[in-house]
């Protein structure tokens, strides 16, 4: 493979910046533009070796720097690699970058590092859209959920089911094939448990799709309540920042604050709805379309109310329109009264005793919503649904399943059970991209960064 080359750390003024490359002569374009102090030659040293030198170009040296050498098949991409760390800085690291193109390099697309690494069998496609998870990732659970993944843990899981259905899908295609031989029966009950527990797989990595785009992606929260329950207040303490306006009259909020925190292992992107309280009208309160419909498509719903004051016909109508919504109720100013309204206690909603003024009360707010989200239940060790690649692949590989156990119960044609467990492997297939069309391998790498 020609040799690729980037700037794989961000251009900003930093203590270190990385040129990397890869392909089968990286070796030869690295010795071309990097100088060992110890007069060493790079291509003739063994993986994992650094050297201490000098990057140069025609008009000299560019900078001191660390040329460290991979060997294929022990490196990232799985061919020689090298990567030269340099001081960090946008002029350094293009001045190498271009040092390097000259010497017979050519500039890394986007992902291509990460999409040879695929090519290679270093990873599976799976994997490989982990790497973007791990680099993205803002919590302990994502990371390490993404760093199972990178390693395969959703490739292992996948794969043992496909084994299973590799089992059925032989025995059909024998008994197809060769209907006169000695083939024993169909053996229906055996393959009916085996599609049973390939259907349960399935459906246990599809559940845990959502959880793991919250983790990934975050949650679409809004925080609502009556004017003066310490909405901004609790924008302030979650940002830690006093991003919103807080004040004593009520309705001073006036625009929608788009802003996003990360409480325990969630991102929430918050907007704090004025609209819900930019009217006195208490039945147009509630019915600001605005309102209404943020409240519809939030996946999360923050409902505060005062603990200190009467629980009044607003928070009434206010808990009823959240009920059927996944929400954590917060009784807030526990600071002044922790009596939680007993129409509260009896809606039987997650409920937060909380002062957004002290911060009493946080940890037990995030406890709830990584509950409410369905992120508590996550370990950080089973495999989680990264995309909406992986989310449909194993709803169609799921789908498929239950059809061929249909026509096994309605006693069709083998024909139709096989039909069945084939397009379930193609969807498991392309899900590990052992069998995948290249374009579907381009939209996956598409979205990396060049560098990766
Ligand atoms: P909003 O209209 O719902 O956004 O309410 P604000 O956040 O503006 O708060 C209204 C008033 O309640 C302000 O004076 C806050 O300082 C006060 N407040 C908010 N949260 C608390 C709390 O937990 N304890 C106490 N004692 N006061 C609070």
């Amino acid at each position: 493979m020609s040799v690729i080359a980037a700037i794989a750390t961000p251009l900003a003024p930093a203590g270190l910046g990385v040129v990397r490359l890869s392909g089968d002569d990286a070796i030869a374009v690295a010795a071309a533009v990097f100088r060992a102090a110890d007069g060493s030659a790079l291509d003739t040293l063994p993986g994992y070796t650094a050297r201490y030198g000098h990057v140069f170009d025609a008009d000299g040296d560019i900078d001191d720097a660390v040329a460290l050498v991979f060997r294929a098949p022990h490196s990232y991409t799985g061919e020689n690699v090298v990567e030269l760390s340099c001081h960090g800085g946008a002029y350094l690291l293009r001045r190498v970058l271009r040092a390097c193109l000259s010497a017979g390099a050519r500039m890394a697309e986007a992902g291509e590092f990460t999409r040879r690494a695929f090519l290679n069998g270093k990873m599976d496609l799976s994997g490989a859209e982990a790497v973007m998870d791990l680099i993205g990732a803002e919590g302990r659970l994502a990371a390490k959920t993404a760093l199972a993944a990178r390693e395969g843990a959703l490739f292992r899981r996948l794969d043992a089911i496909k084994q299973e259905l590799l089992g059925v899908s032989a025995q059909i295609a024998a008994f197809i094939d060769y209907p006169d031989d000695d083939v024993p029966p169909l053996p229906a009950d055996e393959l009916r448990q085996t599609l049973d527990a390939a259907a349960a797989s399935l459906q246990a990595l599809s559940d845990t799709a959502d959880a793991g785009l919250i983790l990934r992606r975050g949650v679409d929260t809004v925080i609502v309540g009556k004017p003066n329950v310490g909405k901004s207040t609790l924008m302030n303490l979650l940002s830690g920042a006093d991003r919103s306006i807080v004040t004593d009259i009520p309705g001073t909020t006036r625009d929608v604050v788009e802003d996003s925190v990360l409480l325990g292992d969630v991102r929430l992107r918050l907007s704090d709805t004025a609209g819900l309280h930019e009217t006195d009208d208490p039945i147009e309160r509630l019915g600001v379309d605005r309102a209404r419909a943020r409240l519809a498509q939030a996946a999360l719903v923050l409902a505060v109310f005062d603990a200190a004051a009467p629980f009044d016909d607003d928070d009434r109508q206010l808990l009823a329109a959240v009920s059927d919504r996944p929400v954590v109720v917060i009784v807030n100013k526990s600071d002044l009264s922790d009596a939680i309204p007993v129409e509260i206690l009896n809606s039987s909603l997650p409920t937060v005793v909380l002062s957004a003024k002290t911060g009493e009360g946080q940890a037990a707010l995030t406890e709830a919503v990584a509950a409410v989200t369905g992120v508590a239940a996550l370990s950080g060790d089973e495999p989680l649904l990264a995309n909406e690649r992986q989310t449909d692949g194993v709803r169609r590989a799921l789908l498929a399943v239950l059809a061929a156990r249909d026509a096994l119960d309605a006693g069709l044609a083998e024909d139709a059970v096989a039909v069945g467990v084939d397009e379930a492997l193609d969807a498991l297939l392309s899900l590990t991209g052992e069998r995948v069309s290249d374009a579907v391998v381009a939209e996956v790498f598409r979205r990396f960064c060049v560098g990766k």
